[in-house]
């Protein structure tokens, strides 16, 4: 999961980019409203944390522009306590939910946690992929009752491809999911996260698919009901 963060507060901002990071996203963090207006432009997030005071370009101006391009992304602002009209005019040219300062970071996790299930059509913290159940609010992936060790990198991968189930999920879709723009990029670190993840599901069955050329697809079996003893 690949967020935006937009906080000119650097005090803030860092604590903000920290408990992400901590929460398992991939964290961008932009510090003044034309760097996010570009940000939006080039990369494809699945949520946006949007400060409405900052410099250069305000909130508002970078959530108008990004709804006006019709790009539905959940976007969660933040607002000054004082900042009743611009919250309003916020939901209203189409943010999701906002905070006001100061607030919990747990607060603001479970908040972006509900916004991305939503736009991902999940009613509850739990998503399904055969035999595959994907906790999003503790992180845990778990096959036939039983939880998979996976260190974060792999936990992203076997993410992306149970939110994606059934579909093909390009190797640079999931360099985005996993990486910032701090760090460095491989398409082979991908094979070896790929290989490894693999190597954990094959206990149970299940299978990743490569997909020549295009990238890589679950395939589950089909779940065990009434197996002969
Ligand atoms: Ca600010």
């Amino acid at each position: 999961m690949r967020v935006l963060l937009v906080e000119d507060d650097e005090v803030l901002g860092d604590a903000l980019n920290q408990s992400l990071i901590n929460a398992g996203y991939a964290v961008d963090w932009a510090k003044d409203g034309r760097y996010a207006d570009h940000a939006l432009h080039d990369q494809v997030y699945d949520a946006v944390v949007l400060d409405l005071g900052l410099p250069i370009m305000d909130g508002l101006t970078v959530l108008l522009r990004l709804r006006q391009r019709k790009i539905e992304i959940p976007v969660l602002i933040l607002s000054a306590r004082d900042g009743l009209d611009d919250r309003i005019k916020a939901l209203d040219i189409g943010a999701d939910d906002y905070l006001t300062k100061p607030f919990k970071l747990r607060e603001l996790e479970a908040r972006l946690r509900a916004l991305i299930r939503r736009a991902n059509s999940n009613t509850s913290n739990f998503i399904n992929a055969g035999a595959l159940i994907l906790n999003t609010s503790e992180r845990i992936i778990s096959a036939n009752g039983k939880m998979i060790v996976l260190s974060k990198r792999e936990f992203g991968v076997l993410e992306l491809l149970m939110l994606r189930n059934g579909r093909v999920v390009s190797k640079e879709a999931l360099i985005e999911n996993l990486y910032n723009w701090s760090e460095e990029v491989s398409t082979n670190a991908i094979e070896v996260y790929i290989f490894r993840v693999r190597k954990k599901l094959e206990p149970y069955n299940i299978r990743i698919n490569n997909i020549s050329g295009l990238g890589y697809m679950l395939e589950n079996p089909p779940l065990e009901t009434a197996k002969n003893e």
